[in-house]
């Protein structure tokens, strides 16, 4: 390591140090003050005590960063993840190209899931993903799409050159057989039985290059799959490329996606402006300490007009994108039409462009966006911040985590485990705590998120050795 390297992780080692002394000391101080301070004082000693600390954090997280793009790390990160995308890419390319259609083994597709436009992305994955577990070339059957009547090759360029006839000389519902010729999938709620390499799962193959690059592997295939199947149709890139000009996309920009309307009550919390903002602000704060920054950008993508008038008039040092329009063709009413395609295309393309994402993970929009900006970078797995949910994918296997340190619960409500035990998460509460259930011992409750991390599910997939690397 260069003597740059060196001094930046001391200094790193250092800072943690004296930001727990920091904490401490505060903490004692207030102990002692508690019985002389008003309430005001009180709550003008924290607020200070929790900008301390945050500038603290910041600092920190920066010098991270630059550690991590020290030593030419980011450049290798950068030819790295070129060099496995493009493997990836050309196995797929493979996959739906076989030489001869009539003979190919073929996985049928039906996208007319009745669902949103980032929940019927998400089955078109599946199938896709279930294709390249397989083996087997994915015909999607876009037929009256509700999103295009026309259909997929519409939008999106078709998934195949050589390949899209439906037919063959048997044809069977999932599971089948090897040899049957042609497969079709239902929704995944519906599948029966459920094959092991599912989301999360990750290819045993190509594992240990994912997880070196990568901060959520199992984010970062999905993106892959993504990438092949939303090509654009150049007039689909022409519209994008003229909403990016006509607004000024430019960066550095954050992305914010607040679902509302029917979701709110039934699948998620409603979560104020103000809310999302604290991100957005934290965001630019930490990348003032490396750039200068001129302008505050904010793409604004919402089911609710009322969101971007609202952030305009309270943020006034901030510069919203966003279409008002867009947001009340995404109304309930008129969501699943061709003329609201044209909405949710531009939006989710600018979330997915922006350098950062506030969002609800609940939402298949946001998820969506997030997936797709993974194949933009080496890693943006970090690029994130979801009010709600962690990352996951509707219909996944089980979500596991492994116990890095053992804890003895402390509080109500605090689960105890050992080094080496796995944790079913079921969600962060983003306190410090996560929430799940010890496999071994069976207790459901919280524990703490730093001292576990995720149990990758590494599973074999054909290996397509045909195509070079
Ligand atoms: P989810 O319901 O949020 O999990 O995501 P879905 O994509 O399955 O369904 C929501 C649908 O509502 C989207 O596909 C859009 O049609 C519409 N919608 C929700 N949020 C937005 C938004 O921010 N912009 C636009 N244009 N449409 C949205």
């Amino acid at each position: 390591p260069s003597k740059d390297y060196e001094v930046k992780r001391r200094t790193i080692y250092r800072g943690v140090q004296e930001m727990s002394y920091f904490v401490n000391h505060e903490l004692e101080n207030l102990r002692k003050k508690t019985n002389e301070l008003s309430p005001s004082e009180l709550n003008g000693l924290l607020d200070e005590i929790m900008i301390s600390a945050k500038e603290h954090e910041m600092i920190l997280l920066n010098d991270v960063e630059i550690l991590g793009n020290m030593e030419g790390f980011d450049a290798w990160r950068a030819s790295e993840s070129r060099a496995l995308s493009d493997l990836v890419q050309k196995r797929l390319h493979y996959l739906q190209n076989p030489l001869d259609c009539s003979k190919a083994r073929k996985l049928i597709c039906n996208l007319n899931k009745s669902c949103g436009y980032g929940c019927q992305i998400h089955h078109a994955a599946y199938c896709f993903i279930m294709a390249y577990a397989t083996k087997r070339t994915m015909i999607l059957n876009s037929k009256k799409w509700r999103y295009h009547r026309g259909g997929w090759e519409k939008v999106f360029l078709p998934l195949s050159d050589t390949c899209t006839d439906p037919s063959g000389i048997d044809r069977s519902n999932w599971p089948g057989s090897n040899a049957t010729q042609v497969i079709e999938l239902p929704i995944v709620d519906m599948l029966s039985p459920r094959p092991p390499f599912l989301p999360l799962a990750i290819p045993r193959d190509l594992s240990d290059r994912m997880i070196r690059l990568h901060g959520d592997p199992q984010v970062w295939w999905i993106g892959q799959f993504m990438k092949y199947l939303l090509r654009y149709q150049p007039e689909t890139q022409r519209m994008l490329d003229e909403a990016k000009e006509k607004m000024n996309f430019r960066k550095p920009i954050v992305g914010v996606h607040v679902r509302r309307t029917d979701k709110v009550g039934t699948e998620a919390a409603f979560h104020s402006v103000d809310e999302y903002m604290t991100y957005v602000d934290d965001y630019f704060n930490q990348l003032e300490l490396r750039q200068k920054v001129d302008v505050r950008r904010v793409y604004m993508a919402s089911d609710d007009p009322s969101v971007l008038p609202e952030a305009k008039k309270k943020y006034p040092n901030y510069e919203f994108l966003g279409d008002v329009s867009i947001a009340k063709g995404a109304a309930v009413a008129t969501r699943y039409t061709d003329s609201s395609l044209r909405g949710i295309l531009i939006d989710i393309h600018m979330l997915a462009h922006a350098d950062y994402l506030v969002c609800t993970f609940s939402s298949q929009v946001c998820r969506l966006a997030y997936e797709i900006m993974q194949a933009l970078h080496p890693d943006a797995s970090s690029k994130f911040k979801s009010l709600d949910d962690i990352y996951y994918y509707g219909g996944q296997g089980p979500h596991q985590q492994l116990a890095l340190y053992a804890h003895t619960g402390r509080r109500p409500g605090e689960i105890s485990m050992d080094v080496g035990d796995v944790l079913g998460i079921a969600g962060n509460h983003w306190d410090g705590y996560s929430k799940g259930t010890n496999e071994r011992t069976k207790q459901a409750g919280l524990y703490p998120s730093f001292k576990a991390v995720d149990n990758y599910r590494i599973v074999d997939f054909p290996s397509y050795s045909e195509v070079a690397v």
